[in-house]
């Protein structure tokens, strides 16, 4: 969903996107974060929506427009939102995954078969990979996809499982 705020000289003072969560509207989901940027009173209008599709999802979007000469948080810019957008997808299949390994981990409990075993390892194995991102080559090393630090050529050599600045896990 986005949002985009215009003042009384027609001039874009913010432009903001926020998911709708499941089983939410999009109105309510709005009057909600309106609260978060502005403590004025705005009123915003449905503008269009349109399905926005790209390799990874599918989805649609709400555009509303506003105008208002209150005050609002700065909007972030694109790059701090693929960032966002990155963590809440790596939040949510750790959620799921982490449910899958409890699951897997009460069975070999009740049922300590090579079976039960070998599926929990899988479980595991399988949380390893999640949110793994590829290094960025650099002439004398390499730097984090994350939050790009940057890894000397002995650092990068060693190549560590997770970027020990922001916690991000490394694909080499
Ligand atoms: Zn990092």
């Amino acid at each position: 969903m986005h949002l985009i705020v215009s003042n009384s000289d027609k001039e874009i003072v913010g432009k903001y996107c926020w998911h709708v969560a499941f089983g939410e509207t999009a109105e309510k989901t709005l009057k909600l974060k309106i609260s978060d940027i502005t403590s004025g009173s705005i009123k915003p209008k449905f503008k269009k929506q349109y399905i926005r599709e790209d390799k990874n999802e599918k989805e649609l979007v709400y555009v509303f427009t506003a105008v208002s000469d209150a005050e609002f948080l700065p909007s972030p810019d694109d790059k701090e939102w693929e960032k966002r957008d990155f963590e809440i997808k790596c939040w949510e299949s750790s959620a799921k995954r982490t449910l899958s390994a409890c699951h897997a981990m009460m069975m070999y409990r009740n049922n300590r078969t090579l079976e039960a075993a070998d599926n929990l390892v899988a479980m595991l194995e399988w949380l390893n990979d999640e949110c793994g991102q590829d290094v960025v080559p650099h002439e004398y090393g390499a730097k984090c996809p994350n939050c790009g630090r940057f890894f000397n050529q002995d650092h990068a050599f060693r190549k560590p499982v997770f970027c020990e600045d922001c916690g991000c896990m490394l694909r080499w």
